[in-house]
């Protein structure tokens, strides 16, 4: 089986992707003068889906970067995190479970760590591909800053996620335009893409 690469120019795209919802992020947590310090939670222990084979591959372009014993533990949590979701999710509960790249707090591939990693805190907006317009709140912290400000008649800052998110699918539709026989459509949390290893095509 070979492994599915992105080619140098899609992966810069990607970078750049990830460097403007950073930018957009910092901005409008500065306008909210929001920040994750001293927070008692920590949002990696969310249960989330991701579509793309672009991000997996380049999520596996950092995990090679670590040493190899790096690379094992974390494997051996990825696999230990996918059984739990398994158990969770047949008993109809979200599972909530820490991200295997997750040690004491921090991601330890933090410029690799995924879109939806970069999005995840203050206010956001996005119109899905069938119109539909979605809001979502931010996290709990940020929703206590945005009720004060509500309360204040402002205004509150959102990121737009819609451009950002259509560049990732039409890098995606890139990626795999000639190979759809052979790249099914994905779903899967970063503790999958992880322990299934790096996308290959049959
Ligand atoms: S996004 Fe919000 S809940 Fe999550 S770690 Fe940051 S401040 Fe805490
Ligand atoms: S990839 Fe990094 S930022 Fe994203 S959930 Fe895992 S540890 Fe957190």
């Amino acid at each position: 089986m070979r492994e599915l690469t992105l080619p140098e120019k899609l992966t810069e795209r990607l970078k750049k992707i990830y460097q403007a919802m950073e930018e957009e992020y910092d901005e409008v947590a500065r306008r909210l003068e929001f920040s994750c310090k001293g927070c008692p939670d920590n949002c990696c222990d969310s249960y989330f889906l991701h579509y793309t084979y672009v991000e997996w591959i380049y999520l596996w372009q950092g995990m090679r970067q670590l040493p190899l014993q790096k690379q094992q533990e974390i494997l051996d949590r990825a696999h230990r995190v996918v059984r739990q979701y398994a158990d969770e999710l047949a008993q109809e509960r979200r599972p909530v479970m820490m991200c295997p790249l997750n040690e004491e707090g921090l991601c330890v591939l933090y410029p690799f760590r995924l879109l939806v990693c970069r999005t995840h805190g203050v206010p956001a907006t996005m119109t899905r591909p069938d119109g539909r317009r979605l809001t979502f709140p931010g996290c709990f912290r940020c929703q206590k800053i945005t009720s004060e400000r509500e309360s204040e008649a402002g205004t509150i800052p959102m990121v737009e996620r819609t451009p950002l998110l259509r560049q990732l699918a039409l890098l995606e539709n890139e990626l795999v335009l000639d190979l759809r026989d052979r790249c099914p459509k994905i779903r899967m949390t970063i503790a999958e893409m992880l322990a299934k290893g790096p996308p290959t095509l049959p």
